[in-house]
């Protein structure tokens, strides 16, 4: 499931379209990722007009065209964008359920499962109210260490793991990276927030930050492969040591409040209230 990183990566797939013209778009009418809008009312307000610019928030993109129109789109469990060459004999495919063909390339929008989502608003200059109203995201100075101090507090009887992935707080962090700052803090996932001190809720915070710039570094900039001293490299397969110099303990991957969590039972120790 893309978290924040590989959103990024996506909303550059479309940076080549950029400043071109929609000639045409095609849309399958009936897919679900329309569930929230109207195919129709987008097909006829983005004919002709221009590709401004794009933007990404946690898991949301948003795309700017000239006319006011403000695409949104959020890839849910499968979604992904591409661009195709107009050139050559491009064809959408079954899942490519919405292809917006301008002047070079076609910018597409696949998604199997389609638990993703197409949003689409003609507005002024302004970005739609769902875009203003999404919480601060953790790369910026409103996401501060005081959020997460009185957040924690507020949660204290929710797991450290699940807590990371409530979006109202954390946008843009998924499963992965929820595995990776937990084991960079040494704490097992199921740890309760309310244990959190001052100090650790703070270190949380730094945590979530270090995490994010280092993911959207390396996967949000060209998809590269994250470093072996990461978790992600080792949390996928079976039978995998915990990477961590001196550790080498075998991770566990269990479920924890209906999500897949890795974890090194070695070096994160579950810490209960005392
Ligand atoms: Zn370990």
């Amino acid at each position: 499931m893309p978290e924040l990183a590989e959103v990024e990566y996506f909303r550059k797939e479309w940076n080549p379209g950029l400043g071109q013209t929609v000639r045409r778009v095609h849309l399958h009418p009936q897919a679900r990722i329309f569930r929230e809008t109207s195919p129709v009312l987008l097909q006829r307000r983005l004919k002709g007009e221009r590709f401004l610019d794009s933007f990404s928030h946690g898991k949301n993109l948003l795309f700017q065209f000239s006319g006011g129109g403000w695409l949104g789109g959020h890839l849910g469990m499968t979604g992904s964008l591409r661009v195709e060459s107009v050139g050559d004999s491009f064809d959408p495919e079954k899942h490519d359920h919405l292809v917006l063909f301008l002047e070079s390339v076609a910018l597409v929008f696949t998604d199997p499962r389609m638990f993703g989502r197409i949003r689409f608003e003609v507005s002024s200059d302004s970005p739609p109210d769902w875009w203003l109203q999404l919480p601060p995201g953790v790369l910026t100075t409103v996401f501060t260490k005081e959020r997460i101090v009185e957040f924690t507090g507020r949660r204290a009887r929710t797991p450290i793991k699940t807590l990371l992935l409530d979006q109202s707080v954390f946008p843009g962090i998924g499963n992965w990276m929820a595995d990776e700052i937990c084991w960079r803090l040494h704490w097992h996932p199921a740890r309760l927030s309310g244990t959190l001190s001052e100090a650790d809720a703070t270190e949380l915070w730094k945590m979530v930050r270090q995490v994010s710039r280092q993911a959207l570094k390396v996967i949000g900039d060209g998809w590269n492969d994250p470093p072996d001293s990461w978790l992600f490299n080792h949390r996928w397969e079976k039978d995998h040591q915990c990477p961590r110099p001196g550790c080498g303990g075998d991770l566990v991957r269990a479920d924890l409040r209906g999500r897949t969590t890795c974890w090194c039972p070695v070096c994160q120790q579950e810490q209960r209230p005392a």
